[in-house]
């Protein structure tokens, strides 16, 4: 199934060209919290589901490009990310990368991104107002955590994926001696965490360890790899991140980029395609307003 998060953060199943509203399905105390349903919807799957799946004889139909996508989950306790996990990548940003010595996501763990720089497939990409800083695309395979879990071991890591999406790990590099902000914040920029289009359930991904991974900057092909080149695979990614920290149902794992990062700039176009799980497209501008301190 398709989870789709839409509009004022309403809750559907996406099929075809056709999205069916299935809000009401989801407990009225929820419209005082909409930004919570997916988390909701994630941990109560077990009873939801039947529910869902006969979404054809309930819920509005809308068509999908009638609605404006939001991130497939708007708001995760948690958005973690691994770092250098794809070997061909390591190296490939020479100085303007913070890792060193040929280390991957194994050695370095994972670092965060802050859940409010997530945006949906219907949202834009936005770029600090004047900047002059380089900004590069990450192509990324997203992991939905199903429950709350602590200390998963990896032979069982996989019954505690809820799903899959894409996720476009946006990143401002630094400049060797001149500017070296932390590495969360420069991928923290709002808008900079592209998630969607929607959530394909785990039950429709039998190998997400071989999927396509590509992304086009205004059509021409920049990244084009497969998910079984990563070097820390999905089970020991949840491993790795329970054995530090609590996971919580709807919790997003951004699992990694392989080579062919670039930058991309105002005006352009960028586009993410994962196999079985779907493809969305953002256009880049500016921010309207200039932030008090330049980028
Ligand atoms: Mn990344």
């Amino acid at each position: 199934m398709k989870i789709a998060s839409f509009d004022d953060y309403r809750i559907g199943v996406v099929d075809g060209n056709t999205v069916h509203d299935m809000t009401s399905a989801l407990p009225e105390f929820l419209a005082q919290l909409p930004r919570q349903r997916v988390n909701w919807l994630v941990s109560h799957w077990p009873e939801l589901r039947s529910k869902f799946a006969d979404y054809r004889n309930s819920g509005r139909e809308l068509p999908l490009a009638s609605v404006k996508l939001l991130p497939a989950n708007p708001g995760p306790q948690h958005v973690f990310a691994a770092p250098a996990n794809y070997w061909k990548h390591i190296g490939e940003l020479g100085a303007r990368s913070v890792t060193t010595g040929g280390r991957s996501a194994r050695e370095q763990g994972f670092f965060l991104k802050a859940p409010g720089s997530l945006v949906g497939a219907g949202g834009t990409l936005l770029l600090p107002k004047g900047s002059q800083r380089r900004f590069d695309h990450e192509s990324e395979l997203a992991v939905i955590i199903s429950r709350r879990a602590r200390n998963v071991a990896r032979a069982h890591a996989m019954e505690h994926v809820f799903g899959y999406s894409c996720l476009i790990d946006a990143t401002m590099r630094i400049e060797k001696g001149v500017a070296e902000e932390e590495r969360s914040m420069r991928k923290s920029f709002e808008t900079f965490t592209p998630l969607g289009p929607w959530i394909v359930t785990a039950d429709e991904v039998a190998e997400p360890g071989s999927l396509k991974n590509k992304l086009w900057v205004n059509g021409d092909l920049k990244q084009n790899a497969n998910t079984s080149e990563m070097i820390v695979g999905i089970a020991e990614l949840v491993e790795l991140i329970s054995s530090v920290v609590t996971l919580e149902a709807g919790d997003v794992i951004a699992t990694g980029t392989p080579e062919g990062v670039g930058p991309f700039a105002a005006g352009d176009e960028v586009r993410i395609e994962i196999e079985r799980i779907g493809s969305m497209t953002l256009p880049v501008r500016e921010c309207e307003l200039r932030a008090p301190r330049p980028y």
